[in-house]
């Protein structure tokens, strides 16, 4: 199923399209309210850009000394060339220490692995610890957003599913009571956890540790108390110096949430007294890439979701409708490097507006990234029928001046003379909620030789 056939399900629940909207747009406000105290915004974004820069051109260098650092500092680094080398690694340790239920927290690498359907599949518990995250875990579904994981829900279907689930009180839907009700829950299974896993938002080269921000304060909990600790990380969270954490972290939480600062920001650098830690490389197409010149920088990506919460496409169509664990903007310029045939369309589903370049914080030119994929998806013989066909009718009219006046003319009379069902009816997409301009009797270019070259 296209992009465009989920997003027409997704749009069929009116209400829930109108308020998803909104949500992200107030999220999105308050990431412009948040930068607007900040002056130096744009130069901040550009050093972010700048260092990411360096750090794609000196990738192995810096992965090769943070191994080195963080093995120092007792730290075992395992690497893993795709998704199916990272879960075997990961189930390996856990084998190696017996542990059958983990604790999981922060980690969108994971998701794209397939890691909870693989572990449970070697009978392996996993407990998804962050709310939004435990909350599609429960409804067997992916997430819709990177930071905001069950944003397509309302709080009256969290109180059904924690009533069914957690034994709530039925129809409770109050958010404070739901929370209360899933620490509690969380709490035995923290407890009862022998290995935590988490994600990495940053790794830094300089001294071997990784760090992970997060609100909740569960990753922390995780880690601390389970022996075993193990995190995960694509190839492309390194950064080179500690110093260069601060621009990052003023970065990532404004354009996240409109934060200044994540809750916490934890650093890790070696294994607890008597415990152990790892961390878990994961390259996954990642070097493939990199070694796209149009589309590398693509992997600057500080996985913030500003670019979804702007996007017109994204807040209307909802997060499913991308079937990709990253979607968004973004994700539709990450996901034709995996499966181009798969994903191709993806690379149709924006507006080309350009908001997703304006809002990421590391300057990533998503929406001309978009617009390269079109080409190759059509160069490459991807592109269906329904839009093939169109697209080399207007082609052909756009290179030809008298065809093109002539169809304009045509299409004018047509419009202005044909009944209304010949232009709105169940096969014209665009007229079920649009209703066109009035047709004006001359095109733009014979109004602008009679006004502003008049005859002599
Ligand atoms: S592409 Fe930019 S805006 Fe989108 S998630 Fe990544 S860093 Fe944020």
């Amino acid at each position: 199923m296209t992009h465009a056939r989920r997003a027409a399900k997704f749009l069929l629940d009116e209400a829930r399209t109108d308020w998803h909207d909104a949500s992200l747009w107030h999220v999105r406000s308050k990431r412009d309210g948040s930068i607007s105290g900040i002056p130096e915004w744009e130069s901040l974004r550009q050093l972010g850009s700048d260092i990411k820069d360096n750090v794609l051109s000196n990738l192995d260098a810096y992965l090769e000394e943070f191994e080195e650092r963080a093995t120092a500092n007792g730290v075992i680094v395992h690497w893993a060339t795709d998704a199916e080398e990272h879960n075997r690694i990961v189930h390996g340790i856990l084998q190696h220490h017996g542990v059958d239920r983990i604790v999981k927290s922060k980690s969108m690498l994971t998701e794209e692995c397939g890691l909870n359907d693989y572990l449970e599949t070697q009978g392996v518990e996993v407990v998804d610890t962050d709310l939004g995250e435990r909350i599609i875990q429960l409804r067997s579904e992916p997430p819709s957003h990177i930071v905001m994981p069950a944003i397509h829900l309302k709080k009256e279907e969290i109180g059904a599913l924690f009533h069914e689930k957690l034994g709530t009180e039925p129809g409770a839907s109050d958010p404070q009571y739901l929370t209360e009700a899933a620490r509690q829950h969380l709490r035995e299974k923290f407890l009862a956890a022998r290995a935590a896993i988490t994600g990495v938002n940053f790794a830094i080269a300089e001294t071997g540790g990784i760090v992970v921000c997060t609100n909740e304060g569960n990753a922390d909990m995780g880690v601390h108390l389970a022996p075993v600790q193990i995190h995960c990380m694509g190839i492309e969270k390194i950064i080179p110096r500690a110093e260069h954490l601060g621009v990052f972290t003023r970065l990532l939480a404004r354009s996240a949430t409109g934060q200044p600062v994540t809750i916490y920001t934890s650093h890790h650098h070696r294994p607890k007294p008597g415990g152990e830690m790892h961390v878990v490389i994961v390259d996954n197409g990642r070097t493939t890439q990199l070694g796209r010149e149009d589309f590398r920088n693509s992997l600057k990506c500080i996985r913030c979701g500003a670019c979804m919460n702007t996007c017109p496409i994204y807040r209307r169509s909802g997060g499913h409708s991308y079937d990709y664990t990253i979607p968004g903007p973004i994700g539709s310029i990450l996901s034709p490097g995996i499966d181009l045939k798969k994903h191709g369309d993806l690379a149709f589903a924006s507006t080309l507006c350009g908001s997703c370049s304006d809002v990421c914080p590391v300057k990533i030119d998503i929406h001309e990234q978009l617009y390269k994929w079109r080409q190759i998806v059509s160069a490459e013989g991807h592109l269906g029928a329904a839009k093939r066909l169109p697209l080399l009718g207007a082609g052909t009219v756009l290179r030809h001046d008298t065809l093109y006046n002539f169809v304009g003319q045509a299409a004018r009379t047509a419009l202005r003379l044909a009944p209304r069902a010949a232009v709105y009816h169940r096969f014209n997409a665009w007229g079920e909620s649009r209703e066109l301009p009035e047709i004006p009797r001359e095109s733009f270019k014979q109004w602008y030789a009679r006004t502003q070259n008049p005859p002599a």
